[in-house]
Order: structure tokens, then C-alpha cells, then sequence
């Protein structure tokens, strides 16, 4: 399969996708980092700006922006895998709040980066609109703003939704109510992460593609090539991190598909709605989110694919044609104006991580020059901006308010061995679905898909 067949927005470039050149041979570094995903790049763009001296060495197996980078959804939001009220939990009222606003602050400081590096990624900071079409998703919409009112976030933040302000933004069929929030930009993933392998190279960092790495050990990376000695290596992995060596229970990779429509004539727009490229959701379990593209077609995701025993990853885990036609199901009965006559052009999906306790982390040994950022579940977008400017300052020895949130230095507890994890995780995604089946025909909340979030301590 060609880079382009991946997924919509890789076909959708406006350059060649060919790899760069790959390793010559051994090497020093000063820091090496793996993977040319938003997480690696963001951190050499952070790293290389702060300190223009450093021999910064980027590993990517395929081209950047082949993983989740160039396939994802491309809502830039604030979300963060874990909920206000699981942060407190952990780490205290004051943790959590501080967290969510470094989240805000990154979707500006994605505007302003890509802004600043000329990266032209269709960024749209239209806000996100979540429907609730059920009773038991009503319930959830006012659980969200009450639960942001309790750590001081107003409606400026979230807000509560009457069905007919729902409804303007985003007309599907049968709501009833939800949540808007300003906090989010729709974008062009592979364009935004494509632009950002050529703002880092543009500060001298050097990107080699078609580069496996085979280990990461303190000190060095291992490839065919040749090894990177540098005192720093970052993992920069995610869905892919089961396949190195002493890592299989660290994240377990859950796929996320997509599909996208034809482009929409203004008349079905005017139905529709998002006139302002919000991205949308709605309140149901099982995960789906959409937005309008900047050339008018409907990029609609969802997760709900198959885990894959022993975490495996492979290309053709991408395509489940149950999950696509799923999809095209429920974007006919969101919108009915989107009938069969409606062409569904592009069908793909990827890994995202996802932690055994539901956390995404960043953090450095300093004792071994090991650094990671992970276990975004399907966040990254964002989060990865976030985790590049940490890394930065934890590996240049800065402490900040970025280093001081408490997702930095967090461990997640490794997963289950096989068959367990197999078990668990594609039980789970069998409750979801029943849960939100059973909503849709009764409207009333789910108690076993609540029982089953908090087993997984979501
Ligand atoms: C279909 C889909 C929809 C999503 N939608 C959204 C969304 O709308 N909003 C949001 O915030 N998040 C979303 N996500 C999640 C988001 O895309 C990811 O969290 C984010 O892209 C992670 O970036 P990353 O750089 O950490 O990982 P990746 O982009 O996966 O990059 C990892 C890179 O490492 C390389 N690599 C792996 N192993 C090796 C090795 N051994 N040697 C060398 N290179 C290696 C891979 O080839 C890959 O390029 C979605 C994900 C998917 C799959």
C-alpha cells in the first residue's frame, strides 16, 4: 500500500511522500529521539528552538506521519484521557485544574506555532459542539458542566446546550440538547504533521526515515543501520510502543477507523450546519467524532474496531469493513440528508495507546537518559504539543509549570499478560456497544457500562 492510501488527509498532501534518507551508519547524538509522529516532532521543534546547539537525531521506521499522526481525526481539543475528577483523585484539586488549563493553553499554542512556521493545516478554531440525542446522554451533557463548575470552569469553558442552540450548530437528527466548548481547532492532521517535519528540519534537527528501531537501551538506539549513541533517548512510539523489546504490556494499541464523504454541496451544508468547522461528537459510550473538512467533505470517526491478541499491530488491522459500514450507518441516521446516494470516498483507520489505568504520561530517568510521552488515547493531538515542550524542559533541565503537572513522571501499571488483556479489553468494547444499544431503545443510563469505566479506572 502506498503512504497515500492510508488515509485521506495523506492523499490530500501537497508534496511527495517519499522517505528521506535513512541512518548511514553509527552516530552521536546528543539526543535521539523515535518515531516522526506530533510527539517526536514537537519535542525536536521545542528542543531545537530552546537550544540550537543540540545534535538532535529523529527515527522513523516508515515516513512522518505515518502512524496515528497522519490518519487522526484532527480535532486539535482540549480533552485529556483522564476525566477533572480522576486527576483530583490522584493528584489533588489544584493538579487537576492546573492540567486542564495547560490543555487550553495548548490548542492556542498549537494556532500560534503553526501560524508562526507558515504550516498551512486548515486550522479552524471553531469549538466543539457533543450532542445528546438520548435521556441518558442528557444526563451526561449536564454531568460534564457540572463537573467543570465544580473546578471553576464557567460557561466560557462549557457550556450546556437547549436543543435548539445544539441544533444550530450541528442539526442532526433528534437532539435534544449538549455541550459546546471554544477549546478546539479542527485541522488537517497529515498537513499539520507533514509541516512540522519540515519546521524542524528548517532548525537543523535531521529526520531519517525508513529507519526501524529494533531496541532502545540507555545510551543507544539500535537499528540494521547502525546504532545513535546520545546520553537521551525518547520514545516516541504510542500505538506501535508493543513492539519493542521489554515494552508488550506498556499501552495496548486500540484502533480507531474513519471514513469520509464526497464533497457536500452548500445546499446539504446549509442542513447540516458546523458552519464554523466546530468538530462534533455526541454522548454515547462508544466514541465517534467528526468534523467538516476545509474542502466541504465529512471526515466521521469512531472507535469500536477489534483488539488484536498479543497487541499486535498490522496494516491490514486499518480496515474492518463491519466498522466502515457501522459507520456509514450512523452517519445516515445523524443525518438523514446524507442518504445512499451519498458517496463515501476514503475508508482507513491506525493505533492510538492507550495506558492499563487510562492515563497518558511524559516523563525522563534521569539515571538512564530515558524519556517517553505517551498514552494519549485518542487526545494526542493536542496533548502531543504539550508533551514536546516538557520534554524539552525536563531534558534541558528546567523546571517549569509544565514540569510540575501531574501527568510528568507518572507510571501506568503494565496490562494484563494474554489471554486476560485479549479478554478484558474486547469484553469492554462489548459493553460499550450493548450500553449504548440499550440507551437508544430506552433512553435510561447504562449501570454496567459505568461498572466497566470504572474497572478500567477511566
Ligand atoms: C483514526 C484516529 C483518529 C484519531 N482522532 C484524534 C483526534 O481527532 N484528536 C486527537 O487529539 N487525537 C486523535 N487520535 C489520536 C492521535 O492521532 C494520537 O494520539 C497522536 O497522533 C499520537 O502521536 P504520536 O506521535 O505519539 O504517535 P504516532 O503518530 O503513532 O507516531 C509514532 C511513530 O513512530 C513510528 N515508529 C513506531 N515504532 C517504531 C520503531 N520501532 N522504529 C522507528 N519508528 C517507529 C511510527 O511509524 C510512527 O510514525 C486519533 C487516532 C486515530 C488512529
Amino acid at each position: 500500500m502506498s503512504y497515500r492510501e492510508l488515509s485521506y488527509w495523506l492523499s490530500t498532501v501537497d508534496e511527495p511522500l517519499a522517505a528521506r534518507p535513512p541512518l548511514p551508519g553509527d552516530t552521536d547524538a546528543d539526543v535521539a529521539i523515535v518515531g516522526a509522529g506530533y510527539t517526536g516532532l514537537w519535542t525536536a521543534y521545542y528542543l531545537a528552538r530552546a537550544d540550537p546547539a543540540l545534535r538532535i537525531v529523529v527515527l522513523e521506521r516508515e515516513i512522518a506521519g505515518y502512524g496515528a499522526s497522519g490518519r487522526n481525526g484532527g480535532w486539535c481539543s482540549a480533552l485529556f484521557p483522564t476525566s477533572l475528577t480522576g486527576l483530583a483523585r490522584r493528584h489533588g484539586r489544584g493538579a487537576a485544574t492546573a492540567m486542564q488549563r495547560a490543555m487550553q493553553a495548548t490548542v492556542r499554542e498549537v494556532g500560534r506555532a503553526v501560524a508562526a512556521e507558515g504550516i498551512d493545516c486548515d486550522w479552524a478554531p471553531g469549538g466543539t459542539v457533543v450532542l445528546a440525542r438520548t435521556d441518558a446522554q442528557l444526563g451526561r451533557a449536564r454531568a460534564a458542566v457540572e463537573e467543570a463548575r465544580a473546578f471553576g470552569f464557567g460557561p466560557e469553558d462549557l457550556a450546556l446546550l437547549d436543543a435548539g442552540e445544539a441544533a444550530a450548530r450541528c442539526a442532526a437528527e433528534g437532539v435534544r440538547g449538549g455541550t459546546y466548548t471554544p477549546h478546539c481547532a479542527a485541522v488537517h492532521p497529515a498537513k499539520l504533521v507533514r509541516g512540522l517535519a519540515r519546521a524542524v528540519e528548517r532548525l537543523d534537527v535531521t529526520i531519517h526515515e525508513g529507519t526501524p528501531v529494533h531496541e532502545i537501551r540507555p545510551g543507544a538506539v539500535v537499528t540494521p543501520a547502525g546504532r545513535v549513541r546520545a546520553p537521551v533517548v525518547v520514545r516516541a512510539t504510542e500505538g506501535y510502543t508493543p513492539e519493542l523489546p521489554g515494552q508488550r504490556r506498556a499501552v495496548v494499541p486500540v484502533y480507531s477507523l474513519m471514513v469520509a464523504t464526497e464533497p457536500l454541496p452548500a445546499e446539504t451544508w446549509a442542513r447540516i450546519g458546523l458552519a464554523e468547522r466546530e468538530t462534533f461528537s455526541d454522548h454515547r459510550h462508544v466514541v465517534i467524532y467528526g468534523q467538516r473538512t476545509a474542502d466541504g467533505r465529512l471526515a466521521f470517526g469512531g472507535r469500536g474496531a477489534p483488539y488484536h491478541f498479543g497487541s499486535r499491530v498490522r496494516p491490514g488491522y486499518d480496515r474492518e469493513p463491519a466498522v466502515f459500514a457501522a459507520l456509514r450507518r450512523t452517519l445516515g441516521e445523524l443525518f438523514p440528508v446524507l442518504g445512499p446516494d451519498v458517496a463515501v470516498t476514503h475508508r482507513w483507520g491506525g493505533p492510538l495507546g492507550v495506558a492499563r489505568d487510562w492515563s497518558a504520561s511524559v516523563g525522563l530517568d534521569r539515571a538512564t537518559g530515558l524519556a517517553w510521552a505517551g498514552g494519549y488515547v485518542g487526545d494526542g493531538v493536542s496533548t502531543t504539543n504539550l508533551a514536546g515542550r516538557t520534554l524539552a524542559d525536563l531534558i534541558l533541565g528546567a523546571e517549569s509549570d509544565l514540569t510540575a503537572l501531574p501527568w510528568v513522571g507518572h507510571r501506568s501499571p503494565r496490562w494484563e499478560p494474554e489471554p486476560l488483556r485479549w479478554l478484558a479489553v474486547n469484553a469492554g468494547l462489548r459493553v460499550m456497544f450493548s450500553a449504548d444499544a440499550a440507551e437508544a431503545r430506552t433512553g435510561r443510563p447504562s449501570r454496567r457500562a459505568a461498572l466497566f469505566g470504572r474497572f478500567l479506572g477511566h
